[in-house]
């Protein structure tokens, strides 16, 4: 009887399931992605979760027996060990147990860790850091989250907190962010912080294809039509996306400055219109670290989309496997 680990990815927007073998492959490369449903609280959340799950089961047509555990990637702040979501205020979710219930309701081993931990240990493991020891990883998606693998191990901190590489301030004077700092890189580099930025500039009458293409409608904006618009030689799009990467480059000559990282792994749907925002972002990088950069120690994550669910199934793999 075949066995398989059971994955999921919690997003903010969208969460991902899939069934991956003992060897690490995803069976038929079949990755079930739905709504997260996180603005309808946390037992709308779980529900969700549950019914992906047993979709993905049913799809393969997989019992419980052949399931050695579940390993989960959701946003945190979490507390690895007893598996709860601490504070997730874009989620709607305090202190939830997600681990224990899990357990409890499909009766295995089930083990959870931040998407940014999970996206840092698997561009370690099999991606863009493979082998190397010190490998960095943020996702400049809905939100900014961040990892870190240090001498080849996920670094968490004292208290699961370390790495919210979304949660430095690249402008002191900012607008204050949920977290209590002000000008966060998430809040201007996000894809939502994109949007907010955006909206400010229709209402300030800027003008630009990307906003032509949505009736100048401040409800309607996406990152989508700016990349329209850049690929089309719209200025403002262009300008926007220099900027962008003046945010980026900015916070990765912190990251630099800190860790000394062999690479730095960037994902998450904002890094698709790299074409835009790199090369003012490794100029921005270039000036501001103390020791110089290599462009090669700057790269884009391949595994991207799946790269929390492959984080997801190392994290229970080697959880079983080390006891
Ligand atoms: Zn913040």
């Amino acid at each position: 009887m075949e066995k398989y680990y059971l994955i999921m990815d919690i997003g903010m927007t969208k969460t991902t399931c899939a069934l991956f073998s003992e060897d690490g492959t995803p069976k038929d490369d079949y990755f079930l992605v739905v709504p997260s449903k996180t603005k309808e609280g946390a037992e709308a959340v779980y529900a969700n979760t549950c019914g992906a799950l047993h979709s993905v089961m049913d799809h393969f047509n997989v019992d419980r027996e052949q399931i050695l555990g579940i390993g989960v990637g959701a946003p945190g702040p979490l507390d690895v060990e007893r598996g709860v979501i601490i504070d997730s205020p874009m989620m709607g979710v305090h202190e939830f147990p997600l681990a224990d219930r899990l357990k409890k309701d499909f009766g295995m081993p089930v083990r959870m860790d931040n998407d940014g931990n999970l996206g840092a240990m698997a561009e370690q493991r099999l991606g863009e850091g493979k082998s190397l020891p010190n490998v960095l990883y943020m996702t400049v998606s809905t939100g900014c989250g961040g990892g870190a693998v240090l001498n080849g191990r996920v670094f968490r901190g004292s208290h699961d907190s370390a790495a919210e590489f979304g949660h430095i301030s690249i402008d002191p004077e900012g607008d204050r962010c949920p977290c209590g700092n002000r000008g966060c890189l998430e809040l201007l580099a996000s894809g939502t912080g994109m949007r907010t930025l955006m909206r400010r500039d229709i209402a300030a009458g800027k003008k630009s294809k990307a906003f032509e293409a949505i009736g100048y409608d401040p409800e309607k904006v996406e990152g989508k039509y700016l990349t329209e618009a850049a690929a089309e030689g719209d200025e403002y799009a262009l300008d926007f996306y220099r900027r962008e990467g003046r945010f980026l480059g900015r916070a990765l000559a912190t990251f630099f400055n800190c860790f000394d990282p062999d690479v730095f792994v960037l994902g998450g749907g904002v890094t698709k219109a790299k074409a835009y925002f790199h090369d003012e972002m490794m100029r921005e990088l270039s000036e501001r670290a103390i020791r110089k950069v290599d462009p090669e120690q700057v790269k884009y994550s391949v595994m991207n989309d799946r790269v929390v669910a492959y984080g997801a199934y190392l994290l229970i793999k080697e959880y079983l496997e080390q006891g």
